[in-house]
């Protein structure tokens, strides 16, 4: 059995050793206060027993849902009234359908399902791009995106079963259930149809991705805005509840008043502090160039074990301010209208006389640590001769070194992803990646 969460949590936010990861995805239950527990998972489960049922808030990822259930079920037999979904991200709805069966197999009511008012358009939005999310999920967790492009095809990004909300609301709802009442508030933050939820009977927070121990996934390269001013305000608001139990979706669950507050004013200022930064910059007429490669957050606020860009990055984030303030176009006046890749990558080989001095500048430029401008030159070799084999090896070895060289998933998914692509153009797994990306998308 794991350390009880809440020890492990006062004592790394009181020490701030960063002792051990904050996800534990052990899918294993534990007691929080009287009635209230939690499932740590992919996403977790958190439990209340309400006296006339008991109320989920999320119900973890399909792949996920059944050992969460399970371990819940050795807690309290007690029929699900409801779900409140803390938002519509697949690992916080997917396991809906496990419950449902359940209730069904019982012959029990299926439960309710609460969400914000925006999460069925959030649905909607999963089904018209399911090829596309599936891509870009295989990507930021590494996969071949090129090689599972057929089979993408086949069965839906939404997973199969999973409920939709009976009960929407805009932005505030009390309810009343059993003896539990529950304050649920609509925010903007991760997504735009987030609910945190304050439990007064139990002096009690769910907060759902607004806070996941890792830096704020404010950036996330392959996905829709996100929200970082809002974001800081329902931190700020949740501070003011004087909580003493703040229960995030992902990572641990916090006690203590002055210690919950604490960690949500330092988030809620770290986000506050790095979109006025942006703002000034953009205000002062920097490009998106200037702003990227001048404006960081402190290293000892990313040390904080709540705070570690091991998920997400600021640079990421410095780029979704950008594109919530200001447009697609980054400033630079080459790239309003850019040629195709293919077309630069020629003039450069052709430049550098021959594909061969490109490929060798983009190793040397690798094993200098230059990783930057080693990945640049490596994509226009690609660009320009995408069935060299001789390049396609030379990129597979210059991500996996970048890969190495980075700390959040997202940045080291998707090199590890360039590079597995490459891999497969190599051993011949996929005769010609980009063709492949260009027919299915
Ligand atoms: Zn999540």
């Amino acid at each position: 059995m794991s350390e009880h969460p809440l020890t492990l949590s006062t004592r790394m936010i009181d020490s701030g050793v960063y002792e051990t990861a904050p996800n534990r995805i052990t899918n294993e239950l534990s007691e929080l206060a009287d009635g209230v527990a939690i499932v740590e998972s992919f996403s977790h489960v958190v439990a209340i027993d309400s006296g006339d049922g008991l109320v989920l808030f999320d119900a973890s990822s399909a792949p996920t849902g059944k050992a969460v259930a399970a371990s819940l079920r050795r807690w309290s037999d007690e029929p699900v009234d409801t779900i409140v979904y803390t938002h519509g991200h697949l690992d916080h709805v997917g396991g809906s359908r496990v419950f449902a069966a359940e209730a069904a197999e019982r012959s029990r009511p299926r439960p309710r399902v609460i969400g914000q008012a925006r999460l069925p358009a959030r649905f909607e939005r999963y089904q018209a791009t399911s090829g596309y999310n599936q891509t870009i999920n295989l990507r930021q967790f590494g996969g071949a995106a090129a090689a599972a492009a057929s089979e993408r095809q086949d069965r839906p990004f939404l997973p199969q079963g999973t409920l939709w909300p009976d009960v929407t609301y805009e932005d505030e709802l009390s309810e009343r259930i059993g003896e539990l009442r529950m304050e649920l508030h609509h925010c903007l933050g991760e997504t735009d149809d987030h609910t945190w939820t304050w439990l007064p009977d139990h002096g009690m927070i769910c907060a759902g991705d607004q806070f996941i121990w890792n830096f704020p996934n404010c950036g996330n390269p392959q996905k829709v805005q996100r929200y970082p001013v809002e974001w800081a305000e329902s931190l700020r608001a949740m501070a003011v509840c004087n909580a003493e139990l703040f229960v995030p979706a992902h990572g641990l669950p916090i006690t203590g008043r002055d210690r919950i507050r604490h960690c949500l004013e330092i988030v809620a200022a770290t986000l506050e502090t790095l979109v006025g930064q942006v703002i000034e910059a953009m205000n002062s007429g920097a490009s998106l160039d200037d702003i990227v490669h001048s404006v960081s957050v402190p290293a000892d606020t990313l040390a904080l074990p709540y705070l570690r860009p091991l998920y997400d990055e600021p640079e990421f984030v410095i780029r979704n301010i950008w594109r919530l303030y200001g447009g697609w176009w980054d400033g630079n006046p080459a790239r309003l209208k850019p040629p195709s890749d293919h077309a630069i990558g020629v003039e450069l080989v052709a430049l550098a006389g021959g594909i061969a001095p490109l490929i060798e500048r983009a190793l040397e430029l690798s094993a200098a640590g230059e990783h930057r401008v080693s990945c640049q030159l490596i994509e226009l070799a690609v660009a320009a001769e995408p069935e060299s084999l001789a390049v396609h090896e030379a990129r597979s070895a210059i991500y996996g070194a970048r890969r190495g060289a980075e700390t959040s998933l997202m940045a080291k998914g998707i090199f590890r992803s360039a590079k597995a692509d490459s891999d497969a153009v190599v051993t011949g797994e996929v005769p010609e990646t980009r063709m492949v990306l260009k027919l299915s998308d």
